[in-house]
């Protein structure tokens, strides 16, 4: 063995390396949204916060690159999991497209369904939705149920699933979701007011379920725009944070 090997420079020099590797193994190409190109996994969320990374474009941090990685670990488990059982696994990462042709600008939805599946020696198709989380929730959560309708829609399946897999134990939910016209109908609404008001240049009141502006890139910008609205309609998980703060 060499006299140098485990010596604090040899040490220190893997130390770096490791690091590297692991960052680099977390760089994604920052996907920058395009105006009239919108994600099916982020319509649901607040409309303000859509607003400002569409105009701003997001940048997306190694911590928040490490989630989408955990999520893609946990994906690939999946895939394989249902591969080896009495399900056929069809197509996986399955791309879809909406289209509105409205004026002056059209209006798409893009995004990738995980799989379509369907069991084994049967005719009807599912979608397959895959969701890494911290603790297993007793329904599927809402934004997760919106997100598969826009799947269902455009690959025509009435039914699809929404799979949850614990991080820390690999215990997994699994709910079936039906198709709903009045959901779509909604979420297609929703689309339509936020490509209105990135094409208008306005900036659309917040609309936050209670956790999402915990983990918000824009606090601070619309801790500022909510304590300047307070009189007019208050949002009231900023209005919070700024008494609280
Ligand atoms: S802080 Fe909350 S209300 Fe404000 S943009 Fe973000 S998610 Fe929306």
């Amino acid at each position: 063995m060499s006299e140098n090997v485990g010596s604090d420079g040899f040490l220190e020099e893997a130390l770096k390396r490791i690091g590297e590797a692991i960052s680099n193994s977390l760089k994604r190409e920052a996907e920058k949204p395009t105006f009239g190109v919108y994600r099916p996994s982020l319509i649901s969320a607040c409309i303000l916060r859509q607003w400002f990374i569409y105009k701003k474009g997001l940048a997306i941090s190694e911590e928040k690159a490490g989630i989408f990685k955990i999520g893609e670990l946990f994906h690939n488990f999946l895939e394989n999991a249902l591969k080896t059982s009495q399900i056929e696994v069809l197509a996986v990462e399955v791309p879809i497209q909406i289209l509105l042709p409205l004026q002056p600008a059209p209006l798409w939805i893009n995004g990738k369904a995980d799989a379509l599946i369907r069991v084994k020696g049967e005719g009807e198709k599912y979608v397959a939705e895959f969701k890494s989380i911290r603790r297993l929730p007793e329904q599927p959560l809402r934004h997760h149920v919106e997100q598969l309708h826009f799947y269902l829609a455009a690959l025509n399946c009435q039914a699809g699933f929404i799979i949850y897999l614990e991080k820390s134990a690999l215990r997994h939910s699994v709910f079936p979701v039906k198709f709903e016209q009045a959901v779509f109908n909604a979420l297609i609404d929703r689309a339509q007011r936020l490509h209105k008001a990135l094409i208008d240049n306005e900036k659309p009141e917040p609309d936050a379920q209670s956790w999402e502006c915990r983990f918000c890139e824009f606090k601070n910008e619309c801790k500022k725009e909510a304590g300047q609205a307070h009189d007019r309609k208050p949002c009231r998980h900023c209005f919070a944070k700024v008494v609280a703060d």
